[in-house]
């Protein structure tokens, strides 16, 4: 059967964070309580006035295509967000595409902008998909490995000394997935100076986890900070982390009226727009004043998760403690002497096999020796994981 398959699927994993995640839930139906760290997904739910408004949407009648590229009032929604929470002026609706989360849009835009012979840079540790999505393309993904002394952040030095004539485009995340790393306005401008020096560079700027950044730290996007990068830049952003909406499937991309076109044009044949009734509910995500304090009391709820998992874990393994995002990455070196194996990966399956804590590797996100922990769960779950942990960390090798 396998000679059916297009030779590229034929090599293509699963989403390593996904297939972890499905690992835990596996056991977990055999009875055995998994306390599974390894999904980035909010266990909150998605607040009242939108969960309405997909009700109110459906009692409506709502029920056809959405053109393509989204409903009017949800580009326009995006543009007015930009605006506001990103001082971002001069967006047009048709400068904004809707797609089936934000990881559609990554997809389409590597479809769009890249193909064979072109390089890519990926700075590593990267979010799981970056670098398959580049593959996809038909280019070649250039990981640059940014290493925890600088970060996790990719320098000035490191994007120049990696910029090639055949480097078409960067994915830049921040906060980052799977560290929490926060770029400052400064190393924006760092960065922005060497992409303003290669003019035939674009840029896929990740913003989903922008309403989760903590104090002392604040979301700046690369675009605040060098408006000029505007014609080569799109920004990648959707509902599923600040709202929970992960199973709603609504996320944008807002960059050149071409790419997005292009976008457009390629979405037609696959999945055309996103669920009407998800897109309804996301207008008013975005519009309802409301959502501002909603955004801020939940951004309290992560740091408050973030300071117990990062406590339970300082005994156990090196952690630093992260500026944003839902995501703590472990320096996991001494533990795999400790309990003698050879990799994060075999460290992760020991890890799920004897303490029933689930992570994901650092190797899956092209830089090893970590472990990424989701505090995306409860107070009471993340106790009792670094408790587990804990004790799992004083027994033999074996065990
Ligand atoms: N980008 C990053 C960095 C992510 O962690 C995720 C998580 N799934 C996505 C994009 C995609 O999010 P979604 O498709 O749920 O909008
Ligand atoms: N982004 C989330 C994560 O990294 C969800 C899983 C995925 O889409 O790969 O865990």
């Amino acid at each position: 059967m396998n000679d059916f398959l297009n030779h590229f699927v034929k090599c293509i994993p699963s989403s390593p964070t996904l297939a972890m995640s499905e690992q835990a839930n596996h056991l977990a139906k055999q009875g055995i309580e998994v306390i599974n760290l390894s999904v980035g997904e909010p266990d909150l739910p998605v607040p009242e006035w939108v969960r309405t408004a997909a009700m109110d949407a459906i009692i409506r009648g709502e029920h056809e295509y959405t053109p393509i590229a989204g409903l009017p009032e949800l580009r326009q929604a995006v543009v007015d967000k930009l605006v506001r929470e990103n001082h971002l002026l001069g967006y047009q609706p048709s400068q904004v595409i809707v797609g089936n989360g934000a990881k559609q849009v990554l997809f389409n835009s590597c479809m769009v902008l890249f193909q064979s012979g072109n390089e890519v840079i990926v700075p590593a540790p990267y979010w799981v998909s970056y670098p398959t999505m580049v593959e996809m393309s038909g280019a070649t993904p250039v990981i640059v490995g940014c290493p925890e002394h600088d970060g996790f952040k990719l320098s000035a030095e490191r994007l120049r000394a990696n910029i090639g004539p055949k480097t078409r485009g960067i994915f830049l995340n921040s906060p980052s997935n799977p560290t929490g790393a926060v770029y400052t306005p400064t190393e924006w401008r760092d960065l922005a100076d060497v992409l303003l020096e290669h003019p035939d560079l674009f840029i896929i700027c990740d913003d989903i986890y922008e309403h989760l950044v903590y104090d002392p730290y604040h979301f700046t996007t690369l675009l605040e900070i060098e408006p000029t990068l505007k014609d080569r830049t799109l920004v990648v952003n959707g509902l599923s982390k600040s709202f929970s909406m992960t199973g709603w499937r609504v996320g944008y991309g807002v960059g050149p009226a071409a790419i997005i076109s292009g976008m457009t044009r390629l979405q037609s044949h696959s999945t055309s727009g996103a669920s009407c009734i998800a897109q309804w509910a996301a207008i008013e995500a975005l519009n309802n004043p409301q959502s501002q304090s909603f955004l801020q009391q939940r951004k309290e709820i992560f740091e408050k998760r973030r300071d117990i998992l990062v406590q339970g874990l300082q005994d156990i393994m090196p952690v630093q403690s992260p500026a944003g995002a839902f995501y703590v990455y472990a320096n996991v070196l001494d533990m795999m002497k400790q309990k003698g194996v050879q990799s994060d990966l075999d460290l992760g399956q020991a890890m799920l096999k004897h303490a029933h804590v689930s992570g994901v590797p650092g190797t899956e996100f092209g830089l090893p020796g970590y472990m990424r922990f989701s505090y995306a769960t409860s107070e009471d779950r993340l106790h009792k994981a670094t408790e587990r942990l804990q004790n799992w960390a004083t027994q033999t090798p074996s065990s």
